[in-house]
């Protein structure tokens, strides 16, 4: 398999450190010969991405900040992205936040404030990238937008509590999504990935639990990488997924499929 995504220019939204889903998303378009801008979300991990990013090998990478609650950032990343590649082809969005104490414990206690939050930054951003990459890939007739899910959405994950709520509020907005901006053949689809071992998972209190929960009971019986995510993250952002789009697809070993 040899630059499927060849030409294409790609914003992706989430990586924080090599671990990130959102990393191994950049790679595999990379080596598939996209052109891709990463983002990075405070100092912090200013140094990791740039880092990460003199690992690419598709030309130079734009790094831009974005802390997607800040409007003038938002713009600010678009435009930069598509000046320094030409256009914008493709979105990653990878990124989730809430309160450590709206996770964990029972729902019931979440707060209002936590509530807000979480789906502002994990559920809404989605819709605020969006409107602002549509109109170049609008430009570049079509484009391929994608996001990360977990089956809690569908389900209820006990302790996973706000981000549940944030999950189904995503789904439920690639779908608006899709409808709104498939005239325009851009496309929009999530990946319901299983329990990957990430910064964002270790806030998750029991997340051990719930990988051995999944390998147990997934019908593959084991558990999942990034890089198996970043694959199918590949397909949905290349034309070889061109009559997909408002899908839900689940990178979980099957997990999703079982009631035990
Ligand atoms: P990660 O490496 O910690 O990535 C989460 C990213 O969200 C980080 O880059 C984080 O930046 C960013 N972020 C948080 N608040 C932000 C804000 N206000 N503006 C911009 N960026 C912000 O963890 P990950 O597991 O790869 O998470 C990526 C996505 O996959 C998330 O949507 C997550 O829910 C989803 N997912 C993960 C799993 C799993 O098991 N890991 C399973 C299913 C779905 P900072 O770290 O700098 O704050």
């Amino acid at each position: 398999m040899s630059g499927i995504v060849e030409g294409k220019r790609a914003l992706v939204v989430g990586v924080a450190n090599k671990r990130s889903i959102a990393w191994a998303i950049a790679r595999r378009l990379d080596q598939e010969g996209a052109r891709v801008a990463l983002t990075f979300q405070g100092e912090r991990v200013e140094d990791d991405v740039r880092r990460l990013a003199g690992e690419l090998t598709g030309g130079p990478v734009p790094v831009l900040p974005l802390d997607v609650t800040d409007d003038a950032q938002l713009d600010a990343a678009v435009a930069g992205t598509a000046e320094a590649l030409g256009g914008i082809d493709i979105l990653v969005h990878a990124i989730a936040f809430a309160k450590v104490d709206d996770l964990g414990g029972r729902f019931m206690d979440v707060s209002d404030d936590g509530f807000r939050l979480a789906l502002d930054i994990s559920s809404w951003s989605l819709k605020r990238l969006a409107e602002r990459v549509d109109p170049h890939m609008r430009e570049a007739g079509g484009g391929a937008i994608i996001t990360l899910s977990y089956v809690a959405a569908e389900r209820a994950v006990p302790g996973y509590n706000v981000m549940g709520i944030a999950k189904s509020a995503l789904e439920s907005i690639v779908r608006y999504l899709a409808w709104d901006l498939g005239p325009a053949q851009v496309r929009v689809n999530a990946l319901s990935a299983g329990p990957v071992r990430t910064l964002a998972a270790r806030g998750i209190p029991g997340f051990g639990d719930m990988v051995d929960n999944a390998i147990e009971r997934s019908p593959l019986r084991r558990a999942i990488d990034a890089d198996e995510v970043a694959d199918a993250a590949l397909f949905l952002c290349s034309d070889l997924a061109r009559a997909v789009t408002g899908e839900t697809l689940h990178v979980d070993a099957g997990y999703h499929a079982m009631a035990i």
